[in-house]
């Protein structure tokens, strides 16, 4: 499959053509930005990291039932996704309270939830990615009722698989964002990325932060967190 034109540059990656017009490439940069882009940044070595777990992460879930984007890691950076179109939410599911819901909530970082919760936002960087509830993602036509419920059926079902096996490396799940999109016939499958950029990942024993909490929060050692976690996926995956 040959790259074609660039059709989108985003934050983190670019997104080009392929021959086929049934999928698309995705190019992982390792470019970093925070609080709505004001924050920007770069990290050595992102995007190898970001294509690697994330592809991995994707097909354990595809082993699992959960229809996703991938397709095929085409190099270090670069990977060959099905074509949907975007379901402009962001959903957000929560084992723990920490970032915008402890900030919300006025809830101290690392309390247990007795059962994960789920949060959907308007992607809309002009608007500032609002919170947006079900009547009016539907009131929008973002997603019909069915398709919601399905949605929120994978983002739960991807917490407990996911939450199970980052037990296994030794690193809590505190939270985590998902998109999904829908192909030509409707369906609906998991795409963008599954990485430390878009999850919480805390050491088990220690507490540590090992996500992009180290670039938000200034906190030094992101490359290197990014690292660690990826090397205790690969010695678990
Ligand atoms: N997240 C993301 N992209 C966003 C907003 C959030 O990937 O635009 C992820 C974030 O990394 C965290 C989870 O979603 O794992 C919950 O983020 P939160 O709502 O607490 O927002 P934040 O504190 O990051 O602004």
């Amino acid at each position: 499959m040959t790259k074609g034109a660039l059709l989108y540059e985003g934050k983190a990656k670019k997104v080009f053509a392929a021959d086929d017009p049934e999928y698309l490439i995705v190019c992982y940069k390792d470019d970093a930005t925070a609080f709505n882009g004001l924050k920007k940044g770069t990290i050595v070595g992102k995007g190898i990291i970001n294509n690697k777990m994330s592809n991995l992460l994707m097909q354990r879930l595809e082993q699992a039932g959960i229809p996703t984007h991938f397709v095929k890691e085409l190099s270090e950076r670069e990977t060959l996704v099905k074509c949907v179109s975007i379901v402009p939410l962001e959903v957000i599911v929560r084992n723990i309270a920490a970032g915008s819901f402890s900030k919300r909530y006025g809830v101290e970082e690392g309390i247990a939830f007795e059962s994960p919760t789920i949060e959907f936002s308007y992607k809309n960087d002009d608007l500032g990615d609002p919170l947006m509830d079900e009547y009016h993602a539907r009131a929008m036509k973002f997603a019909s009722a069915e398709e919601i419920e399905l949605i929120k059926k994978y983002a739960f079902g991807i917490n407990t698989l996911l939450k199970e096996f980052w037990a296994e490396c030794g690193v809590i799940l505190v939270d985590f964002k998902l998109e999904f999109g829908r192909l030509p016939d409707g369906s609906i499958i998991l795409a963008d990325e599954i990485s430390p950029d878009t999850c919480r990942l805390w050491d088990s024993q220690t507490g540590e932060k090992l996500d992009k909490d180290r670039f938000r929060r200034d906190l030094g050692g992101v490359e290197d967190a990014y690292s660690e976690v990826m090397r205790r996926l690969l010695e678990k995956i």
